[in-house]
């Protein structure tokens, strides 16, 4: 970005920044210098967010950076790792101080809360993007892996599944329709928007899809107990996919076992809309995880301890390829069309 103003966002995010006694030396150097404890492996992760791609371009803010890190959070909570620090590169179509302040309550709020210290990053001029690099630990042999899911194991998910992309869709939907009539405002123009239930429910949606919470207590727990674990960002399907794949195994899923929140069950009644928000929606940051059945009153309590709510939806095969099944038992797919619309434009 060059010259003062790149200096000034940066100390602003210097001042306001925690540090954490490993840090020996955070913001300000030309690196950070940090003191890993010793025995413990360290779990790096990296993940950009972009503007119009990752999340709707009038998402606020403070929104932006709380997402900006709970997304690369989660996937140390995925590892079964504890996070320790991070590292920010913003890229501003202008320096902005006021947007960076506000940036920065989402992002050190969500950071502090797990006691993660911001120690260093880059700061450049152009299309709005910010990419964060976590590092946490965890103990040899304990890492919740992809490629190690067994048949006959349980397949758990956290949480619920599909509000985030319920909003989604609910926001395309409104911006569709506000399209014709001057700028969208898509919040404004949300369903429900004479303040009845249907406002409620969207409101709880688009906080899961601003506001997602990694599941660090959850992965913490789970590490060690759980054979296979990945977050779901890209689609439950796709993700529970990729541990399938790197497993070398298959799974069979039940629809009428996928956790369902009130505010979508609300907004997406019908199962036929619902369904595919559930199972290939995306931006859940949920964690799915495979556990063998022997282990089963030993991941409830893990769940319970971690404050996290859990169920079964499945089970590993050892036949490759994934089955979902409806409730009358029948093979159910994602519709193609569904699939488009809901999954976001590009990785
Ligand atoms: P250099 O030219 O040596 O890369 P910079 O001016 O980019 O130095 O950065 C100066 C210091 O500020 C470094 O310690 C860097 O890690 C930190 N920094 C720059 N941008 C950010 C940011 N967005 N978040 C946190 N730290 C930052
Ligand atoms: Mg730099």
């Amino acid at each position: 970005m060059g010259g003062t103003a790149e200096f000034d966002l940066i100390q602003r995010i210097r001042q306001r920044a925690a540090t954490r006694d490993d840090v020996v030396l955070g913001i300000g150097d030309d690196a950070a210098l940090l003191l890993p404890p010793p025995g413990q492996q360290l779990v790096v992760a990296m993940d950009t967010l972009n503007a119009g791609v990752h999340f709707p371009a009038e998402t606020a803010p403070a929104d932006i950076g709380w997402k900006a890190l709970a997304v690369n959070l989660s996937d140390l909570a995925a590892m079964g790792a504890t996070p320790a620090w991070c590292t920010l590169s913003l890229s501003l179509p202008r320096s902005d101080a006021t947007w960076v302040d506000a940036f920065l309550d989402g992002f050190l709020g969500l950071a502090q809360s797990h006691g993660v210290a911001l120690v260093g990053g880059d700061t450049t001029r152009g299309p709005l993007s910010v990419s964060v690099t976590v590092h946490g630990f965890v103990a040899p042999g304990r890492a919740l892996r992809r490629d190690a899911a067994q048949p006959g194991d349980e397949i758990w998910v956290t949480g619920t599944l599909g509000d985030a992309a319920g909003a989604l869709a609910q926001w395309r939907t409104a911006a569709e329709a506000a399209a014709g009539d001057g700028p969208a405002d898509p919040r404004k123009a949300a369903p429900g928007a004479d303040g009845g239930p249907a406002t409620v429910a969207s409101t709880a949606l688009r906080h899961r899809l601003d506001r997602p919470m990694p599941c660090l207590a959850a992965g913490h727990a789970l590490a060690g107990l759980a054979h296979a674990a990945v977050d779901i960002s890209d689609g439950l399907l796709a993700d529970l996919g990729h541990v399938l794949h790197a497993s070398g195994v298959g799974a069979t899923v039940e629809l009428a076992l996928l956790p369902t929140s009130a505010a979508l069950r609300t907004a997406f009644a019908d199962n036929a809309a619902r369904w595919p928000l559930q199972a290939a929606g995306g931006d859940d940051y949920e964690l799915c995880f495979t556990a063998p059945p022997e282990a089963h009153a030993a991941v409830m309590e893990a769940l319970a301890a971690s404050h996290t709510v859990g169920g079964v939806i499945g089970r590993i095969d050892a036949a490759p390829g994934l089955r979902v099944l409806a409730p009358d038992g029948r093979a159910w797919a994602p519709p193609r069309a569904g699939y488009e619309h809901f999954g976001l434009a590009a990785d």
